[in-house]
Parts: C-alpha cells; structure tokens; sequence
C-alpha cells in the first residue's frame, strides 16, 4: 500500500486580493563554511568553502550538505535578504 503525502508550504504571500501586489521576497543565502576544522586538535581553522551550494534540490537528501565542502547547511553562515516588491497590475490603476 502506498501513500502519499503531500507537504504544504503556506506561505503568507501566494494572497492576491487586491490589484496592488505586495510581494515580499525572502532569499535566503548561505555564506561561508564556519566549521572548524581544527576543534579537535585546539586550534581553528575552516575549510575556505565560501558559498554553500548544495549537493541535490531542496527537498531532497543532498540539500543540506555542501557540495563543495561536505559540511552540513548549518555550518554556513545564513544571510537573509528581505525585499519588499510593490507591483500593479495593470487593471483599473487608479487611485
Ligand atoms: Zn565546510
């Protein structure tokens, strides 16, 4: 027997009410590789891995080991961008 699941990501912004959009767009990097190395034998030093870039697509096993380094995501260091886009739809406009 067989069953699927399907895994929902709600997300506030797929709304659309309004002819104004408000879209926010959250990207979400991962820099440089901030494991140590060294930990074990006392001192410090990292890979030199400077963007995380993974081994499959998201979702999948892969996508949280670095391609580059082999270190797990949460080694990166995480930046995120936010950005608000305000973008009209060309339908009644006015104001
Ligand atoms: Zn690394």
């Amino acid at each position: 027997m067989k069953e699927c699941q399907a895994i929902l990501k709600s997300d506030d912004h797929t709304s659309r009410s309004s002819t104004n959009s408000l879209f926010t767009i959250r990207t979400v990097r991962y820099g440089e590789c901030q494991k140590n190395q060294a930990a074990n034998v006392g001192g410090y030093a990292v890979d030199g891995c400077r963007e995380f870039i993974p081994c499959a697509d998201e979702g999948s096993n892969g996508a949280l080991t670095c391609a580059a380094c082999g270190c797990h995501r949460n080694f990166h260091r995480r930046e995120v961008e936010t950005e608000i886009v305000v973008r009209r739809s060309m339908e009644n406009g006015q104001q």
